[in-house]
């Protein structure tokens, strides 16, 4: 049988990556689809820390997909976010936890989203209902993916069921919670020897709505202050990016993971962003207190504000 592609969204995050392993190792066990694990791009420093971690090699990298090729996502639906070619690939599974949008297939398929933290609760979950037993290297790679989109348990879009799933997880994989996570989320923030045009690239977003095409990038540190020294800079790369992509809006986030707070830097149409933050911006940036995730308190209201 033809291989079937695994893969998350473009520059992938830790919950791309590893939710992909995941599901490479749960079809591997249930024997009904040949199915290998792929990356959009490149990876980060925190996915780096939980593959050595555990020893797992990172996947290959993958450019685009042929007419008809057989693929399952994860950690994303909207194809604009996808690898190239997907409007014509043929989608077996999709396991995600975003809003479903700019999707559609021409024939069925297998769909699992739930409204919880991280795609790899969603996976523990296939796991628990096909009596798939998770081996320590599987339970570190989901944790690792729980821990990144929930910022160790602490963002907004974690819920009861992410938190006891991630409990669980430490057992199997044989770590402490919060000092692997620390040092997982630490290791993600060393942010010194990207350049602008990388940052801006390294958790990278694209939307449309209504018309309005705009990024939400993201970044993590310890220190919103340091990330700021280089603002002027990163400005340029995101002016340059908007040009490139014809982009209405860009908004940056730069957040502080001890805090769980962040920074915005917003270029082009500004107004929308002072809209959904009920902010001021001065010199493109404000600071929302207690923000940390772009699904649940940055995409919405910006949506919310364009409509
Ligand atoms: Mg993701
Ligand atoms: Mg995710
Ligand atoms: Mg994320």
């Amino acid at each position: 049988m033809e291989e079937i592609y695994i893969f998350g969204h473009k520059s992938p995050d830790t919950d791309s990556i590893l939710s992909s392993l995941v599901l490479e190792a749960i079809e591997k066990t249930m024997g009904i689809y040949q199915a290998k694990a792929y990356r959009l791009g490149e990876i980060n420093k925190e996915t780096k820390y939980a593959l050595d971690y555990f020893g797992v090699k990172a996947p290959e990298l993958l450019e685009e997909v042929k007419e008809g090729q057989p693929v399952m996502l994860v950690d994303h639906n909207e194809f604009g976010q996808s690898v190239k070619g997907i409007e014509k690939a043929k989608i077996i599974r999709v396991v995600d936890h975003h809003r479903i949008a700019n999707f559609e297939t021409s024939e069925p398929l297998f769909y699992m989203a739930m409204p919880v933290g991280c795609t790899a609760t969603i996976l523990h979950d296939m796991c628990h209902v096909s009596g798939i037993k998770i081996d320590k290297i599987t339970a570190g790679l989901m944790l690792s993916a729980i821990i990144s989109d929930t910022l160790l348990l602490k963002s907004p879009t974690c819920t009861v069921k992410d938190k006891e799933v991630a409990e669980e997880l430490a057992k199997l994989a044989e770590v402490d919670l919060n000092t692997y996570g620390l040092n997982m989320l630490k290791a993600g923030t060393d942010l010194s020897d990207f350049t602008p045009e990388q940052l801006i690239n390294i958790d990278s977003k694209p939307f449309t709505t209504n018309g309005i095409k705009y990024q939400a990038a993201q970044v993590n540190t310890a220190s919103i202050e340091d990330v700021l020294k280089n603002k002027d800079e990163i400005e340029k790369a995101m002016k340059k990016f908007m040009e490139e992509n014809n982009l209405d809006l860009f908004v940056f986030m730069i957040t502080d993971i001890l805090e769980n707070n962040s920074q915005i830097i917003v270029l082009g149409k500004q107004e929308i962003a002072e809209i959904a933050f009920n902010v001021k911006l001065e010199n493109n940036t404000a600071f929302l207190s207690g923000v940390v995730s772009r699904k649940k308190q940055i995409v919405p209201n910006i949506d919310n504000a364009i409509a």
